[in-house]
């Protein structure tokens, strides 16, 4: 992701501090005003005011620039008090120290598809399929520990998908690791959730989920997503027509069916994925975003 250009003034080591406006002086000089420190960040960076809540900047799209705090006002020299009755004042002020803010920023991934589903239901042998992403793998919850981006190619077009790690009931509420990645699904045009063909009740599996994205609010709830059942090639037929059509009928719509290990019925979820990335934004929807 290229960097936009955040202006903001930090007590970091990381960033040059900026500099307090010069004094005035005599011989009509004013000071100078302060430098402007400014620090690079990602595109999806948003900053907060200490509250955590209040939005101060938004910084979505490559080259979005804020200023955070202003640099010190140079100091007024000699000749801004010169008056008919003092031709030659000695006054000069002093400069005026920057403005200091205390903020917390926030990334928030910006990726075409959200890839949500329990923990085990293949979302990471998914990514790794489609992309040149290699996120753990493995039969136990919570090997994905950090949101994983991979990027799958289709006809020379590309698609950004984030694999969401561990949602679980009860995530909105910080269970599980859910909650710190809920976040990241609200910056997603359009959510792919796996459910695992092989568990016990695909249908409760996937209100789990969907009654998380409810309780997290911020939009995710009302993407479009595409419903996949997931680990066909280890169901018969008989399984994979019974468990679709009840995944169907708890999504109200279509369920796909696939395989992320044999690769069966991946390329047709993907083109779903393109269709659904390429439909414009939705106007009055905060949540999605042209890209
Ligand atoms: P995640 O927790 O959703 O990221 O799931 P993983 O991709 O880590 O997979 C969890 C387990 O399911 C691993 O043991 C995978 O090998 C297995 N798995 C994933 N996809 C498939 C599939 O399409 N078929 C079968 N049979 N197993 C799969
Ligand atoms: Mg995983």
């Amino acid at each position: 992701v290229a960097a936009q250009t955040l202006w903001i003034f930090l007590r970091s080591r990381n960033i040059s501090r900026p500099h307090p406006g010069g004094g005035g002086a005599g011989r009509r000089r004013s000071g100078a005003s302060g430098a402007h420190a400014e620090l690079l960040v990602p595109a999806g960076t948003q900053v907060f005011a200490d509250d955590g809540e209040t939005l101060i900047a938004d910084l979505v799209e490559i080259g979005d620039r804020a200023v955070l705090a202003r640099g010190g006002e140079g100091g007024r020299g000699n000749h801004h008090y010169k008056s008919s009755t003092n031709r030659a004042p000695r006054r000069a002020d002093p400069g005026g120290p920057g403005e200091m803010r205390n903020i917390i920023m926030r990334l928030r991934l910006i990726a075409d598809i959200g890839l949500i589903g329990l923990p085990n239901a293949g979302k990471s042998t998914f990514l790794a399929a489609v992309s040149r992403a290699r996120p753990k793998i493995a039969n136990y919850p919570f090997t994905t520990l950090t949101p994983q981006l991979g990027v799958a190619l289709l006809d020379n077009r590309d698609l950004v998908i984030a694999d969401i790690p561990g949602l679980i009931e009860g995530a909105h509420e910080g269970i599980g690791l859910g909650d710190r990645f809920l976040g990241h699904v609200e910056r997603c045009k359009a959510l792919l959730h796996l459910v695992d063909g092989t568990a016990g009740d695909v249908v409760a599996d996937y209100h789990t989920v969907r009654a998380e994205l409810e309780k997290y609010r911020h939009g995710v709830a009302a993407k479009t997503a595409v419903v996949v059942l997931n680990k066909s090639d280890a169901l018969n037929d008989d399984q994979i027509a019974s468990r679709r059509d009840q995944l169907a009928a708890a999504c109200g719509g279509d369920a796909m069916v696939m395989s992320g290990v044999s690769g069966n019925g991946v390329t047709e979820v993907l083109h779903a994925l393109f269709a659904l990335a390429a439909q414009p934004h939705v106007d009055g929807d905060p949540a999605s975003l042209v890209l």
